[in-house]
C-alpha cells in the first residue's frame, strides 16, 4: 500500500521556498502536486496575454525545481471543482493543501473544493502563504477594514510577522502515476504574431531568477530606493512585482530580507524602509479586494457612477474615444512620457510606477476615458497584472478608490517628464523618435475633466463610498 501521500495544489505561489502548505504537504510524508488552469469556474478573471507566457515559462521552472525535490507536477485545465473530484476519487491522496486565495471566486471555488475533499475523506489544510497578513487580520479597533492606507500600514506593522519557512529537503517521489495535461498543449505563448520577444529580453520567469534580483535589490538597490524610486531613468526599484505576482517570492521572504538589511546597514535604511512600506501598498490592495469583490468593475467611491466617462468598445459609440484610446495604448499620443511609459508596457510587459501614474492620469482625465478601459489594457499587458493592485491603483488615479488621489490632481506629462526624466533618457530608450502631433491640448482637457467633475458632483453625486 502506497504511504498516505498529500496533495498540494499550486495557484499564485509558484515557489518551493517559503510555501507554507508545500511545505506543510511535505512534512506530512509524500506529495504530489497539481495546477489547474482554471478560466472556467464563474467569474474567474481569464489570464491576461502577457500574464499567460509568464506562467509557461514559471510552471516550467516549478516542475524542474519541484522534481528536484521529489514532487511531481500534474497540470489540468477546466473548472477547478470539475477536475479535484476524479483526482480525490483515484484513492490515492489523504490530505489537500493549499495556500488561500483572497478574489470572491477563487474564494466560492476554494470552499466548494473543501466541500469536495470533505466529501470524499480527505483532510483540508489553507494556509496563509500569499500576503504579510490574512486580509480579516489587518483592522480597525472597530473591528473593519481599513480605507485609507496609513492606519492600515500603522496597523499591519504592529501584527507579528510569520518567519519565512526555508526550501524542504528533498525525499522519495510518491509511487503515483496519474494521466496529466501537457504545459505545451495549453497554448499560453504566442505564436501568430510572437510578440513575446521584448519580454523574453527583459525577463526571467521564475523562483531562482526573482531571489537573484532580490539579492541585487538588496545590495545595489535598496540604498538609494527612497531617491531613485520615482526616477524611470534608472534601475531604481526592485522590478520585483512579477516575481510577487506570481509568487516566485513571498511577500514575507521579502519583508523580512529587507529588514534585516534595514537592522545591518544604516545607509540603506532609509530606501529599506520605503520599499517595505510599498511591499505594504500590495497588501493594502489585497485588503480592499477581499472586502470589495467587485474592485475590478465598481467604483469604491459611489459618486463616481455620475462621472461620464467614455468606454470605447463597450456600447455608445464615439469616434473620437476610440481614436484617442488606440493612440493610448499604441504609445502615440504626441507626449514623450505617456508614449515611453505605453511602449515599455508593449515591449518589456512592464511599466515604472511613476509612468503608470502619469499615464493612467492621462488617459482618464486629459482623454476623459473611463479607468477600466485602461485597467483592462493593462490586464492584457502586465507581467504583474494583479488582480487586486491593478484595480486599486487605476481607482486611485482616478479618484474613485480607497484613500485615492483627489480626482483634480491632474499630472501633466510635460511637466512630470522635467522632473522625472530631467535628462530625457527614458523616452529616448522606448519613443526615440520625435512625438507626432499632441492628440489633445494639456490646458483644455485639463478643464474639460475639471467641468465633468463639477458636473457629476452636481447631478447628486452622494460623497457616499461604495
Ligand atoms: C495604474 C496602475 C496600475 C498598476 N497595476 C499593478 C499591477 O497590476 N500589479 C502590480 O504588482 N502593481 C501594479 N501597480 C503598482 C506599481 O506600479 C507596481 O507594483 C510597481 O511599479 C512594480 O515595480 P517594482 O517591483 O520595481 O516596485 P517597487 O517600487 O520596488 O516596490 C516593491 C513592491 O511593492 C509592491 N508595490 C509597489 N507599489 C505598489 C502599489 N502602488 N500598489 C501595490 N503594490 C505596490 C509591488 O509588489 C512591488 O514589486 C500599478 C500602479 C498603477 C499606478
Amino acid at each position: 500500500m502506497n504511504a498516505p501521500t498529500s496533495l498540494m495544489w499550486f495557484r499564485d505561489d509558484l515557489r518551493v521556498a517559503d510555501n507554507p502548505a508545500l511545505s506543510a504537504a511535505m512534512a506530512a510524508g509524500p506529495a504530489v502536486a497539481l495546477f489547474i488552469l482554471d478560466e472556467q469556474s464563474p467569474g474567474i478573471r481569464p489570464l491576461g496575454g502577457a500574464a499567460r507566457w509568464w506562467l509557461h515559462h514559471g510552471l516550467n521552472e516549478l516542475r524542474d525545481s519541484l522534481a528536484g525535490l521529489g514532487v511531481p507536477l500534474l497540470l489540468y485545465r477546466g473548472a477547478a471543482t470539475n477536475i479535484l473530484p476524479g483526482l480525490l476519487a483515484t484513492g490515492s491522496f489523504t490530505a489537500l493543501h493549499f495556500n488561500r486565495r483572497y478574489g470572491g471566486p477563487e474564494r466560492a471555488v476554494d470552499t466548494a473544493a473543501k466541500a469536495l475533499a470533505a466529501a470524499a475523506g480527505i483532510e483540508v489544510h489553507s494556509h496563509a502563504g500569499t500576503l504579510l497578513h490574512e486580509p480579516w487580520t489587518v483592522a480597525t479597533q472597530g473591528g473593519t477594514n481599513f480605507k485609507v492606507f496609513t492606519p492600515f500600514f500603522n496597523a499591519l506593522q504592529a501584527l507579528p510577522l510569520r518567519r519565512a519557512l526555508p526550501r524542504p529537503a528533498a525525499q522519495h517521489a510518491p509511487a503515483i502515476s496519474l494521466p496529466a495535461e501537457e504545459l505545451a498543449a495549453w497554448d499560453l505563448l504566442p505564436v501568430h504574431p510572437d510578440w513575446s520577444h521584448g519580454l523574453a529580453a527583459t525577463w526571467v520567469p521564475g523562483e531562482a531568477a526573482a531571489r537573484d534580483r532580490l539579492g541585487t535589490v538588496l545590495e545595489d538597490i535598496a540604498g538609494h530606493y527612497a531617491q531613485t524610486r520615482d526616477r524611470p531613468d534608472t534601475d531604481g526599484t526592485a522590478r520585483l512585482s512579477a516575481a510577487l505576482r506570481w509568487g516566485h517570492l513571498s511577500p514575507v521572504e521579502v519583508w523580512e530580507a529587507l529588514g534585516f538589511t534595514l537592522a545591518r546597514h544604516p545607509d540603506r535604511a532609509a530606501g529599506a524602509r520605503a520599499m517595505m512600506r510599498q511591499v505594504a501598498w500590495r497588501d493594502f490592495c489585497w485588503n480592499l479586494l477581499y472586502h470589495h469583490p467587485e474592485l475590478a468593475t465598481a467604483n469604491l467611491r459611489a459618486e463616481f457612477d455620475a462621472f461620464d466617462w467614455a468606454r470605447p468598445g463597450a456600447g455608445v459609440p464615439n469616434d473620437e474615444a476610440e481614436d484617442h484610446f488606440a493612440a493610448w495604448c499604441a504609445g502615440s499620443t504626441g507626449f514623450g512620457l505617456v508614449d515611453a511609459g505605453m511602449r515599455q508596457l508593449w515591449e518589456t510587459g512592464w511599466m515604472h510606477n511613476r509612468v503608470r501614474m502619469v499615464t493612467a492620469s492621462f488617459l482618464v482625465k486629459n482623454l476623459g476615458i473611463h479607468w477600466r478601459s485602461g485597467e483592462e489594457w493593462f490586464w492584457d499587458t502586465l507581467v504583474d497584472a494583479d488582480a487586486a493592485s491593478n484595480p486599486a491603483n487605476w481607482q486611485w488615479v482616478a479618484g474613485c478608490g480607497a484613500d485615492a488621489s483627489p480626482f483634480f490632481r491632474i499630472f501633466n506629462p510635460q511637466l512630470q517628464a522635467k522632473k522625472f526624466d530631467p535628462r530625457g533618457a527614458y523616452v529616448a530608450r522606448f519613443a526615440p523618435l520625435s512625438p507626432g502631433e499632441p492628440i489633445v491640448e494639456l490646458g483644455p482637457s485639463r478643464a474639460g475633466a475639471l467641468a465633468a467633475l463639477a458636473r457629476m458632483k452636481e447631478s447628486g453625486g452622494t460623497g457616499v463610498e461604495g
